[in-house]
């Protein structure tokens, strides 16, 4: 009797193991995050944001972007769909279409509405994704019965994660600084979002004015407050502490503060208590992306005390919902993952000041320079219809009507551009493979070319040769300042682990599906991270 008694709770104890998924997965991406800041502002954050994340956690600390444009739309898609911009078809932030030869923002959709404000900032789905989502494949595998909600300041930071069946994706309309959503998911706000859209938050946020967190002398891994590589926000004079944030347009600025990356935290409490996340009797997945990191990034440049304030704030910001979940789902009963959409360079000018390489490419100068050539060697035709993000989108409709090869385009042009300052190479981006860059790159290119959305030629730029951005910073390149971020899993019996074998942000959404026993993605090309 008694060994039969054993064996049944043993068998029971299996099912139950078998059965067994979190109540909840948080993703928690940080916009603009290197991999380096865990380590740079170690002992000044708390213990129950990063620190807790990385000592009661997976840490894998040679985690990389394997495909270029590294930017938070491509960023976003590739975290999600275990993808990368060749299969998901987010190449970027905005890309020409080269087909019609208009140009398109990633999650435009003129066939929806904007829920929750009059403005047009709700005019966004995510129809212009090719692939499916590990969010949508968490929910397709319970049979709809669970909720997706997505929380992001920018739309393509929430929309693109939420995937193609979220029950939500909201994103912060600066026109009022409501929280809005578009008719692809709701016809109208939940209650709950109208009640928070009505309690003014960003500006009695920004009634309070930014000064640093601690004293500003304790600041000591940022270079010094007042210096010419800082932007300037509002209508101060000066890029210094403290920042009044007083001026025209405040709700937009708002973005540019910590306090974007406070109302994001929020209204994350919010919506967990108000949808009941993790106590629906599935797994839920909430999907948060800071996005104030990247406004005061680019603002203001890795070396400056803003960002290392906006980091310690987001710290708390963390922590601050870890402890909520441990109380209201129970510790171990959720699952956590935190990683970057990219990462950045530094300030050109700034590296400079210390003897490093790099500088400032003039992209005006340099298709202007391009285009003039082409006149001169094919006579006055538009040959070109637009340079984004390094990339040169030939008019094909021309090229076929004049008789005129991409090839002998293609040599016009290398030749003008191998003229600037800070070029390094020029790519045929349908023939990758040939051309004579290190075997890591071309992967990163031909990961990164979609051919229904990508330009003809690519030029790339030396290490830290940065177009426009004379303050602050930006990325987008395939080097590793800007392809290596944290990733770091926590939650639902994670061993403590660092595991410092390379791994691809396309391994996210492999081993979530891995872990909760569910199909990945349709593009998926990830592995499996051991
Ligand atoms: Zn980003
Ligand atoms: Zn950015």
């Amino acid at each position: 009797m008694k060994k039969l008694f054993i064996l049944t709770l043993t068998l029971l104890s299996l099912s139950a193991t078998a059965q067994k998924k979190p109540a909840l997965v948080v993703g928690i991406v940080v916009d603009q995050m290197r991999y380096e800041y865990l380590y740079k502002y170690f002992d000044r954050y708390s213990d129950k944001g990063f620190k807790r994340l990385m000592r009661e956690g997976i840490n894998c600390t040679d985690n990389h972007y394997n495909y270029a444009p590294t930017v938070t739309a491509a960023g976003h898609a590739s975290i999600y769909t275990g993808s990368v911009p060749a299969i998901h078809g987010i190449v970027e932030n905005d890309w020409i279409d080269v087909a019609s030869g208009k140009k398109v923002y990633c999650v435009d959709d003129s066939t929806v509405i904007t829920v929750g404000s009059n403005s047009k900032a709700g005019l966004m789905s995510p129809r212009n994704l090719f692939t499916s989502t590990i969010t949508d494949q968490l929910k397709m595998a319970q049979n709809y019965r669970s909720k997706t909600i997505a929380i992001s300041l920018k739309d393509r930071g929430s929309i693109i994660p939420g995937g193609h069946t979220a029950d939500a994706s909201y994103w912060y309309d600066s026109a009022d600084g409501f929280w809005i959503s578009s008719t692809f998911y709701m016809k109208e706000l939940p209650t709950w979002v109208q009640k928070f859209n009505q309690e003014g938050r960003p500006q009695k946020y920004l009634n309070q004015g930014w000064n640093t967190l601690y004293p500003i002398s304790t600041y000591t891994r940022s270079a010094e407050d007042n210096s010419p590589y800082e932007g300037k926000i509002g209508n101060e004079k000066t890029p210094t502490f403290p920042h009044e944030l007083k001026g025209d347009n405040m709700l937009e600025v708002f973005r540019k503060t910590p306090y974007g990356n406070n109302l994001i935290k929020d209204f994350a409490l919010k919506a967990l208590e108000e949808e009941k996340l993790g106590k629906n009797g599935t797994t839920d997945f909430l999907a948060l992306s800071f996005s104030s990191t990247d406004y005061v990034g680019h603002a203001f440049g890795p070396q400056s005390i803003e960002v290392e304030d906006t980091y310690l704030r987001l710290d708390q910001d963390i922590a601050e919902i870890l402890t909520y979940l441990d109380t209201k789902i129970g510790k171990n009963q959720y699952l956590v993952f935190l990683t970057a959409d990219h990462a950045v360079a530094d300030n050109h000018d700034y590296v400079k000041s210390k003897r490093m390489p790099g500088g400032s490419f003039n992209t005006e100068k340099a298709v202007n320079e391009a285009k003039a050539a082409l006149i001169k060697e094919f006579g006055d035709i538009n040959l070109i219809v637009g340079v984004e993000n390094n990339q040169i989108y030939l008019n094909h409709a021309n090229l076929d009507k004049f008789q005129i090869s991409k090839a002998a385009v293609g040599k016009i042009l290398e030749k003008t551009y191998k003229n600037q300052p800070g070029f390094a190479e020029f790519v045929n981006m349908r023939e990758v493979n040939s051309s004579p860059l290190p075997t890591i790159y071309r992967e990163i290119l031909t990961n990164g070319y979609n051919q229904a959305r990508s330009g003809d030629f690519m030029y790339l730029l030396r290490p830290q040769w940065v177009s426009g951005y004379k303050t602050g910073a930006s990325h987008s390149t395939v080097y590793a300042y800007d392809t290596h971020v944290p990733l770091l899993f926590f939650g639902w019996n994670l061993k403590p682990r660092e595991i410092s074998q390379r791994t691809n942000i396309s391994d996210i959404s492999s081993t979530l599906a891995n872990w909760l026993k569910i199909s990945e993605p349709t593009g998926s090309v990830g592995k499996v991270i051991q």
